[in-house]
């Protein structure tokens, strides 16, 4: 017994979130490198600017404490003060008065390690507030050079500048320091980004959004194809995929459905033979079983009678059988063996082996010269099984003709007859498989022949003819002289 087929959970990965989570990463990540790159330029741009103002204050109070000089303090310099202050503490108080800060920015002036003057406006922050940074700010001057640098202070991370002053000939030491609070300097780029970082995290889900829907969409098909492909069975091969739009998917759905039909006829036709042989096999069983059954076994002469008559119904089940062969081989398109084939020397080797059927006149009217890429071997098949027909169902002695016409890239195979035709309305009836037409005269058959001619027809992407009448049939197999798709 087959196995019973378990549903198949849903894959932990669908091919839409998979989908989804690529264009979210790159979209992410896109969105950070843009924005990460615009905040670290900006942010050193604010940087360079503080720097530069730091340098300018360090200017200035060189400027109050020694005046006007052409030469401009390259930052590292010593500002020594001229004579004209008393005392160092003197020169502190004209510079905290004349220098000073802006926003965001605060001035200290110590004199002798100790804070001594704050600016003459009320500065942003109180550097003396932090009495860590004044000890570092002292030890860094004490070698008597200008010094720049940033501190991470109670007061917030500081960019700052310290600068020596002393007065010649006076003793003690003044040390001018201003400073940044960099978190307010870099507040307004901080804030720009915290709102780019708000709005493109909306972006990154109104596109999850989106293609999440839009994924859906596309995959729809694939889904309805796996859903109705898991729902047909040998039973229910009949239900299509809806194709839906014009794009690969749809294709898809298209190519499937094609196949899908392919396997609904294959199905179809073998359920049909099988039907048919069914019955076909029945008649000659039903025959053999009844004269078994009544047969005399004291009689000798009932006893050759029946075993005549049991061989010849078991020869027909065997022809039977042979013929369904036939058409299983015929059927398969691949094993054409085509080749560059002489039609008017096929057609002479055909005549001479439909010759040996006899009890008829037999003749070639070839008109045909010239060459078709074909199966030799099945198209003599076709064509002696229509000779064969030819000679089955027309009166003996009659005359048959055997013919090849070529024209219009195809080339037919004939054979005319003046047997009694095809009744009107049957024609179709005769290709079908098993198909016969009781013709009274008792002549046997599996049906099969020309059901076998019509698939080597196929095959070769050609067609059987037909023409009847009383007066006699002409069947035919035209295929293309070039070598055509199956049909
Ligand atoms: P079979 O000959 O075994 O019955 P075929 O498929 O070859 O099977 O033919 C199907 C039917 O077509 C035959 O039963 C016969 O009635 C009819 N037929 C075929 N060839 C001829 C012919 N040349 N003349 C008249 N009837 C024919």
């Amino acid at each position: 017994m087959r196995p019973e087929r378990m549903p198949r959970a849903a894959p932990a990965w669908s091919v839409r979130a998979r989908i989804l989570t690529a264009i979210l990463v790159v979209t992410a990540l896109g969105m950070l490198v843009a924005g990460g790159t615009a905040y670290l330029v900006q942010r050193s741009r604010v940087l360079q600017e503080v720097d530069a103002r730091l340098l300018t204050a360090v200017e200035s109070v060189r400027v109050v404490v020694s005046g006007p000089s052409a030469d401009s303090p390259d930052g590292t310099a010593q500002v020594p003060a001229p004579a004209g202050y008393a005392s160092v503490e003197g020169a502190m108080s004209a510079v905290m008065s004349r220098v000073l800060p802006g926003r965001n920015e605060s001035s200290l002036a110590l004199v002798d390690g100790s804070p001594a003057y704050i600016s003459a406006i009320e500065p942003a922050f109180h550097l003396e507030d932090d009495p860590q940074f004044i000890e570092r700010v002292i030890s860094e001057t004490s070698d008597g050079t200008v010094r720049m640098g940033t501190a991470i202070t109670t007061l917030g991370p500081l960019r700052y500048v310290a600068a020596p002053v002393t007065v010649e000939g006076l003793p003690g030491q003044g040390v001018f320091v201003t400073a940044y609070d960099l978190d307010a300097e870099l507040g307004e780029i901080t804030s720009a980004f915290t709102t780019y970082a708000i709005v493109a995290s909306i972006a990154v889900l109104a596109v999850a959004a989106v293609g999440w829907f839009v994924a859906g969409r596309l995959l729809a098909p694939i889904r309805r194809l796996r859903e109705t492909a898991s729902r047909i069975t040998a039973a229910g091969i009949h239900e299509r995929i809806p194709v839906q739009g014009n794009d690969d998917v749809s294709e898809l759905t298209r190519t499937v459905n094609d196949m899908l039909a392919r396997i609904d006829a294959s199905l179809e036709s073998q359920q049909q033979l099988l039907d048919d042989v069914r019955h076909e096999l029945k008649t000659p069983l039903t025959i053999v079983h009844g004269h078994m059954e009544l047969l005399d076994p004291e009689h000798p002469e009932d006893i050759a009678q029946t075993r005549a008559l049991v061989l010849d119904e078991i020869d027909r089940m065997h022809a039977l059988v042979d013929d369904i062969e036939t058409l299983a081989d015929s059927g398969e398109l691949t094993s054409l063996a085509r080749t560059e084939t002489d039609v008017a020397a096929l057609a002479s080797q055909v005549f001479a082996k439909a010759s040996a059927i006899g009890e008829h006149e037999w003749s070639l009217e070839t008109v045909a010269t010239g060459s078709a890429f074909i199966d030799a071997g099945r198209i003599t098949q076709a064509w002696l099984q229509l000779a064969d027909n030819a000679a089955k169902y027309s009166p003996a002695e009659s005359p048959i003709v055997l013919g090849c016409t070529e024209g219009d890239g195809a080339v037919e195979f004939w054979v005319a007859d003046r047997g009694p035709g095809i009744p009107p309305g049957l024609e179709k009836r005769i290709f079908e498989r098993l198909g016969r037409v009781d013709t009274g005269r008792g002549i046997r058959g599996s049906g099969l022949g020309l059901s076998i001619v019509q698939a080597i027809a196929h095959a070769h992407g050609g067609r059987v003819t037909l023409a009847t009448s009383s007066l006699g049939s002409r069947f035919g197999i035209e295929v293309p002289t070039e070598g055509g798709e199956p049909a």
